[in-house]
């Protein structure tokens, strides 16, 4: 079969770079560094702790974070960060948390915080579709929240801030799932930044959590807490607490380096990043209406391109036509249908190129 990889315009798990998956091809018989296959390789052995070790310091290098953050990799998903974070900062604690409501994403935030306290959800999206973000002027934060918490890229809807929100003097906890390490951002003004691997930087299995150890230091202790869902013991184990998933906190290593050696950091990730969205956004701007984007322009993702045709019925032969052409992953979200192109690190320039020019002889076929 043909290796089609280069056009998974996925929104999760998403494409990852070719030479990644070279490596990873490989570790599957025989580790270079041990001759063994990486899916029987020991959590406890010393090739693992490197692994850990430098994975830790690439997240630490590309982000500019010191040692005032711990570096977790944690089992669950961004949605056991849902709930681990208000069980550690919200319960008990007679505080409200502040949330943003911003999409798919921070809707299910919310209903997993007000399960653990008070949470008050500064501005939602809901009634108007989720096809924008708040302006500045909507926003008024409280001096006094346990917390406050946003999503920095909605998925589904294809909404991302290209600021950080919030006051300085509240702790700022945000989920970066669908764009961690796809560019530059202030990681030092975040309490707690978390993202699973499964979108940007690796397989599913392993989820990534920056969290200020002043923030911890000062969080209740919660007694009767399941032990795995304490960030105090996935702290002093490590990341090792119970058997890790090796094999995507490996794949997720490879990726750091990737960014690192090969992209060259952060700032030309972005770059690249870039550069896919302008293709995209330019090509249904200049469509003449028949393609429209979801997004408010100012708001629109760098990440996910949702969009949507005249019909469902187009939508439909459109998806068709595009698969049948090589390229997968493009239905939106099953919340929203549309089409949505998911263009996460791993996804070249030319794979975007390659989609406008089906986009446009697409539209040539059917207008
Ligand atoms: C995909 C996604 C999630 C859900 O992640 P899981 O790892 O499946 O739990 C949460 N937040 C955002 C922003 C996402 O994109």
């Amino acid at each position: 079969m043909k290796n089609l990889n280069e056009l998974n315009f996925s929104a999760g798990p998403g494409a990852l770079p070719q030479s990644v998956l070279d490596q990873v091809q490989q570790s599957i018989i025989a580790l270079p560094e041990t001759g063994m296959s990486v899916l029987g390789m020991s959590h406890r052995s010393a090739w693992f702790l490197s692994v850990l070790e430098e994975a830790e310091a690439n997240v630490r290098e590309l982000l500019g974070i010191d040692d005032e953050f711990h570096v977790l990799f944690l089992q669950g998903g961004a949605t056991q960060q849902f709930s681990m974070i208000p069980i550690t900062l919200l319960r008990g604690s007679g505080l409200e948390a502040e949330y943003l409501q911003t999409g798919y994403w921070g809707q299910k935030a919310v209903a997993e915080a007000k399960k653990e306290g008070k949470v008050k959800v500064l501005w939602s999206g809901e009634d108007a579709g989720y096809h924008r973000l708040p302006d500045d002027e909507e926003l008024t934060f409280s001096k006094d929240a346990a917390y406050f918490h946003y999503v920095s890229n909605e998925t589904v809807e294809g909404l991302q801030f290209h600021r950080v929100l919030g006051h300085d003097s509240v702790p700022r906890v945000c989920d970066m799932s669908s764009d961690f390490l796809s560019r530059p951002i202030e990681a030092n003004r975040f309490s707690i930044i978390y993202a699973h691997a499964q979108k940007n930087i690796g397989p599913a299995g392993v989820t990534v959590v920056l969290i200020k150890k002043s923030v911890l230091d000062s969080a209740r202790e919660q007694g009767n807490l399941p032990s795995f869902l304490d960030y105090r013991n996935q702290v002093s184990a490590h990341s090792n607490y119970n058997t890790p998933p090796v094999f995507a906190i490996y794949v997720t290593l490879l990726v750091t380096r990737w960014i690192k050696d090969e992209v060259g950091g952060l700032k030309n990730m972005e770059a690249i990043n870039r550069k896919k969205a302008e293709l995209l956004y330019q090509a249904i701007d200049g469509s003449d209406g028949f393609y429209t984007g979801w997004a408010r322009q100012e708001d629109r993702s760098l990440m996910n391109v949702a969009f949507n045709l005249a019909t469902q019925e187009l939508e439909q032969s459109f998806l068709q036509a595009a698969g049948e052409a090589g390229f997968s992953g493009l239905d939106g979200h099953r919340s929203l249908g549309g089409v949505r192109a998911s263009i996460y690190n791993g996804l070249t320039i030319s794979a975007a190129e390659q989609l406008v020019d089906f986009m446009s002889s697409f539209q040539q076929a059917h207008r």
